[in-house]
Parts: structure tokens; sequence; C-alpha cells
């Protein structure tokens, strides 16, 4: 048995040849090398694929107290940012994580108190439902903005079905919350009201509940790996 890693997202698989496909992010077979050989003496590297034409190199003269520490050159321009610093941070800090606590737990309450107000006729608890709709709205841009710095920073950016999933999910919580909330300032008694267009605004609701408890099954698995 052999144990093989996901260089994409960790993801340890134990047996005779990789899986298909990653449980965890979805990568394919291609992203999994062995890593066996490490829990093993480590052997000498093998030489590279593409052999040097060996040139005859001076030897630096210069001492190494001195020597400018070379830099390595950059592998994208998001790891050669100015925002590096930042960047860093907020993954660290688990930016995203907490970011997506504010929409997240503030969008099933604004739903409930949509339903209840339709329901009973409450209208104080149609205006909270608007507000909780909008800080919703408002901070969604943010936990984009931090989802997409953590793909980057602890998954290359790879581009494998779990993470189109998630911003694609991420992507529709924006756009229909903005929608929502707009729609609730614009015409408040939509929520007590009965309209024609009321169903549909229900509809929207459910969609962006959806969207977001899958965004969020999905990071779980990302961090569980399981
Ligand atoms: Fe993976």
């Amino acid at each position: 048995m052999k144990k093989w890693k996901c260089t994409v997202c960790g993801y340890i698989h134990t047996g005779d040849v990789p899986p298909d496909k990653c449980p965890v992010c979805g990568a394919p077979k291609s992203k999994f090398i062995d890593v066996s050989e490490l829990e093993a003496p480590a052997p000498k590297p093998a030489p590279a694929a593409v052999s040097e034409p060996e040139v005859d190199v001076p030897e630096a003269p210069e001492p190494a107290a001195a020597a400018k520490p070379v830099e390595p050159e950059p592998v994208s321009p998001f790891k050669d940012s100015r925002y590096r610093t930042m960047f860093d941070m907020m993954t660290r800090f688990h930016g995203h994580p907490i970011t997506v606590h504010i929409p997240n737990g503030l969008l099933p309450v604004s739903i409930l108190f949509i339903l209840l107000s339709a329901l009973f006729t409450i209208k104080g608890m149609a205006n909270a439902a608007t507000y909780n709709m909008g800080v919703v709205a408002l901070t969604m841009p943010l936990v984009l903005f931090s989802g997409w710095v953590d793909w980057q920073n602890r998954f290359s950016g790879a581009i494998t079905n779990v993470f189109i999933v998630k911003i694609a999910c991420g992507i529709i919580v924006t756009v229909t919350s903005w929608f929502l909330f707009i729609w609730l300032l614009v015409n408040p008694a939509v929520i007590t009201t009965p309209q024609p267009s009321r169903v549909a605004f229900f509809m929207i609701n459910l969609i962006m509940l959806g969207a977001a408890g899958t965004a969020g099954w999905y990071g779980g698995k990302l961090v569980f790996r399981d």
C-alpha cells in the first residue's frame, strides 16, 4: 500500500493507486503524488528529466555573509503583489471563515423573519429582515475577496469542481442579497402584502439560502477533509 498526497488540498489517500478524483477538493488523479518514500529514509533525488548541458561555472569567490539573498522568481502576480503581507495575514488569521460567519448568521434570520412577517403580517419584523439583508449584501464582497485570497494561498487557485461550485455559490449569494435588499427598499410591502411577484421574492430567498448552504458545506469539506 502506498500513500498519495493531493497537491491541491493535502488530502492523503492510502492505496496502490491514487483515486480518480480527490474526495475533498475534486482534483484529478494527476494532482496526486506518491509520498510513501517520505516515511522511509529519503533516497537521493532523481536527476531532473531535462538534462542540462554541463557548463563550467566558476565558484563564487565572495564570502557568504556578504552575499545578497537570491530572490525566488515570482510564481504569479498574486504572490508578487505588494499586498502580499495583507494576503498572508488574512489566511493566517482565518479571514475567510470569520467574514463568512457574518452573512451566514444573518441570512437565515432574515429569511425566517420574512416568512414570519408574511405569515402574521408583522411589519416590524419585515423591517428587521430588510436591515439584516442589507448587512448580508454589504459583507458579501468581503467574503468573496477573503475566499479568493484563501483559494490562492491554500490551494494555489486550483480550478476543480469544488472551487467552481464555491465561487458560483458566493456570486449567487452576493447578487441575490443585493437584489433582494434593493427590492425590499423599493417595495417593503412585498413581504406582507399579497402581490404577483411575492412568490418570486420567496423563491429567490430560498435560492440564496441554498447557495449559502452549499458553499458552507464544501468549505467544511475542505477544512475538515472528510
Ligand atoms: Fe484534494
